[in-house]
């Protein structure tokens, strides 16, 4: 899609820190991160936002999605739990749609948020 930037960045025409990559999705560090950790995940397809996204989509997304905790293991921020139970560490997931979601740039991405809080501006 001609004046994206998430798919100039899917195309290596403008530079980012990637760190997965296959057929279909891309990950790479966010530019401006409000957590220790933030990654973003998108397709490599251009889809504006989740609102354009249907049953036909559903494999995408649950391949977004399902790359999120293989991310958070490789960058240290995982859920873990102790012998007697007690979880620590962790990530936030989060998809902004459209302007009422926050969303700034219109290709559909993943956020995935993690490291010592606090964050900013993520509750
Ligand atoms: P949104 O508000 O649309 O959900 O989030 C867009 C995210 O993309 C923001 O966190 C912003 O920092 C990030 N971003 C915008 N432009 C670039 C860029 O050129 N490179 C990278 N790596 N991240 C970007
Ligand atoms: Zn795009």
């Amino acid at each position: 899609m001609d004046n994206c930037i998430f798919c100039k960045i899917a195309a290596k025409q403008i530079p980012s820190t990637t760190v997965y990559e296959d057929d279909d999705l891309l990950a790479f560090k966010d530019i401006n991160p409000a957590a220790p950790v933030h990654l973003l995940v998108i397709p490599k397809q251009h889809i504006a936002t989740l609102s354009d996204c249907n049953d036909s989509h559903a494999a995408l997304l649950g391949k977004m999605l399902a790359l999120a905790p293989k991310l958070a293991a490789e960058h240290g921020i995982a859920v873990q739990q102790d012998a007697d139970g007690n979880r620590s560490g962790g990530f936030k997931t989060l998809i902004n749609s459209g302007p009422n979601g926050g969303q700034e740039v219109y290709h559909l991405h993943l956020h995935v948020y993690g490291g010592p809080r606090p964050w900013r501006g993520l509750g």
